[in-house]
C-alpha cells in the first residue's frame, strides 16, 4: 500500500519560485504522469519525493507518513533517470543483484528475485552481457530491473525513455506499462511527450510554470477543448 499525497508544496530558490502550491493524491498503484514543457518544475517534485532536495514549504506524506521525519535513505523511493548509470564492469546479472545483495539478503533469495526482474524486463539472454554489449534499450531495461529488484514503495521516472529511438521508445512505454499493472507498483513517470503520458497513466498532471493547470485520466485530459 502506497499512495502519495503532496499538499501545497511550494519550492523556492533566492527569489525564483519553482513549484508555487502543488496538490497531488496519488493512489496505491497508481500510474501518473507529470506532463509539462522543460522547466517547469516536474524533476523538483520526483527530487523533493526522493529527499534529493526538500520542500520550502507545505508537506509530502507517503503512505500517511510525513517525509519531513523519514531520512531519504529509508523512504523505499526508487529512480530512474534518462542516463541509465550502470556499472561497467559488472555483468547485467551483477547489475540488477546489486541492490540486493548490498541488504544482504540471502543468496537464494537474491537469485530468485534477481531472475525474476530480468525476465519480466525480457533480458533473460543477456544475463551475462556488459553494458557496452547491450543496445540503449536493453540498457535502459537493466536499470529499471535494478530499481525494480528492491520493490520500492514508489518507483520516480524521471524522462527514462527520452533518450531512445522512437520505435524502441514506443515499445517499452507499452513493456512499461505492462510491468507496473504486474507489480502493482506506484509510479510518477516525468515526461514533455504527450503520446507517452497518454500511453503509459492512469491520470496525467498537465504543468506549467510551478503549478499543477490540469489533472485527468487521458481521455479527459484529450477530449477537453
Ligand atoms: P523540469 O523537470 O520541468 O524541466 P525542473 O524541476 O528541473 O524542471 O526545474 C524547474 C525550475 O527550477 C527551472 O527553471 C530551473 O532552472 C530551476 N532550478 C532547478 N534547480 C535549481 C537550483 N538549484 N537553483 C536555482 N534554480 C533551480
Ligand atoms: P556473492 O557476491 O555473495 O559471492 P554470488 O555471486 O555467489 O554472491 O551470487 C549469489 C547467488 O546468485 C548465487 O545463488 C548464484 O548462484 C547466483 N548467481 C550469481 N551470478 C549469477 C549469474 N551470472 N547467473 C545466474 N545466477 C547467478
Amino acid at each position: 500500500m502506497s499512495n502519495v499525497v503532496l499538499k501545497d508544496v511550494h519550492k523556492q530558490y533566492q527569489d525564483t519560485h519553482v513549484l508555487s502550491g502543488i496538490d497531488m493524491n496519488i493512489e496505491d498503484g497508481e500510474f501518473v504522469t507529470l506532463l509539462g514543457p522543460s522547466g517547469c518544475g516536474k524533476s523538483t517534485i520526483l527530487r523533493i519525493l526522493s529527499g534529493l532536495t526538500d520542500a520550502t514549504g507545505g508537506n509530502v506524506m507517503i503512505d500517511g507518513k510525513d517525509m519531513k521525519k523519514v531520512p531519504p535513505k529509508n523512504r523505499q523511493v526508487g529512480m530512474v533517470f534518462q542516463s541509465y548509470a550502470l556499472f561497467p564492469n559488472m555483468t547485467v546479472y551483477e547489475n540488477v543483484a546489486f541492490g540486493l545483495k548490498m541488504r544482504k539478503e540471502p543468496a537464494k533469495e537474491v537469485a530468485e528475485q534477481v531472475e525474476k526482474m530480468i525476465n519480466l524486463v525480457g533480458l533473460q539472454e543477456k544475463k551475462e552481457a556488459y553494458p557496452h554489449e547491450l543496445s540503449g534499450g536493453q540498457q535502459q531495461r537493466v536499470a529499471l530491473a535494478r530499481s525494480l529488484v528492491v520493490r520500492p514503495k514508489v518507483l520516480l521516472l524521471d524522462e527514462p525513455l527520452s533518450a531512445l529511438d522512437a520505435q524502441i521508445r514506443k515499445h517499452l512505454q507499452v513493456e512499461l506499462r505492462t510491468i507496473q499493472r504486474e507489480l502493482k507498483m506506484t509510479m510518477i513517470l516525468v515526461t514533455h511527450d504527450q503520446e507517452e503520458a497518454m500511453t503509459v497513466s492512469d491520470r496525467i498532471f498537465v504543468m506549467n510554470q510551478g503549478g499543477i493547470a490540469q489533472e485527468g485520466t487521458p481521455s479527459e485530459i484529450y477530449t477537453q477543448p
